[in-house]
């Protein structure tokens, strides 16, 4: 059982402009067995709440608190709050050149859990989650996202929340760029990866068509820094129709 707790969450970046507040004041517990679909226009700060969760340097705290299971997320460094169970998959996913796709993983598993895996079940396992996603056993051998395809890098995400199993896990636009096979494929795994293990999920999307395949149960809307609304499945179906117009009315952006 793993709860993610933000609360009150500013964060600022420097730009060539100065300092400027992204985050103004983001609320969201995340329980593990749930799915919370985060929607918001471009530019709102999504990525932002993703990256200031798992630690990325950039992005300055200057208020607000962020807990996994009580711990202080925020004193945290990105190792740490992996091997506490927190899992970031990027929407842009950085190349890793010289390092392999199966070196990777085994080198982030073994940092996670603290031992090394067994061989026999390892190889087993990433060969059968590859085969789950329709990748190309080659693929092991090659370097991480080194000439991988949008799909193939988001492919190679899920395959490593897979085999990592998280508590929480932040999916950043992991649907976009992705053609309808490959959107399916992904949730599947998706949706495997939370059979298998009660993992919490943040899943950040800009589209409701991934939605139609990983079912969330709360839907939060984002717009400007901040949650404008929450609700169930039926307020994707809203932002589907109606789109974020109605929320940027006066936000100023
Ligand atoms: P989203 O993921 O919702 O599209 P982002 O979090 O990527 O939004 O960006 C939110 C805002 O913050 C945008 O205006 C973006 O230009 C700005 N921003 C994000 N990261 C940086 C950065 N490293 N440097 C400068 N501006 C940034
Ligand atoms: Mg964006
Ligand atoms: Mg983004």
């Amino acid at each position: 059982m793993s709860i993610l707790e933000i609360k009150n969450l500013h964060a600022t970046v420097e730009t060539p402009e100065g300092t400027k507040e992204i985050l103004k004041g983001v609320d969201l517990t995340i329980k593990s067995g749930e799915t919370h679909a985060i929607m918001g226009p471009n530019g709102s700060g999504k990525s932002t709440l993703a990256y200031a969760v798992a630690g990325h340097p950039k992005y300055q705290i200057t208020q607000g608190e962020v807990s996994l299971d009580g711990e202080d997320v925020l004193e945290m460094s990105v190792d740490e709050r992996a091997r506490a169970g927190l899992f970031l998959a990027m929407q842009y996913p950085v190349e890793v050149p010289g390092v392999t796709v199966s070196n990777f993983l085994r080198t982030a598993k073994t940092a996670i859990d603290g031992e090394a895996p067994a061989l026999r079940t390892w190889v087993k396992d990433m060969k059968g989650a590859m085969g789950d996603l329709r990748m190309d056993p080659a693929f092991a051998e090659r370097n991480v996202n080194e000439g991988f395809s949008g799909g193939e890098k988001k492919r190679h995400e899920i395959l490593q929340m897979q085999l990592l199993k998280p508590g929480i896990a932040i999916l950043d636009e992991t649907d976009s760029g992705l053609d309808v096979d490959a959107l399916r494929i992904v949730s599947e795994g998706v949706n495997r990866a939370k059979e298998s293990t009660e993992i919490g999920i943040m899943l950040i999307t800009h589209y409701t068509r991934i939605l139609q395949y990983v079912k969330p149960d709360f839907v939060h809307v984002f717009v400007n820094g901040q949650i404008a609304e929450q609700g169930g499945p039926e307020l994707a179906e809203r932002l589907e129709n109606e789109g974020y117009d109605r929320y940027l009315v006066g936000s100023g952006s």
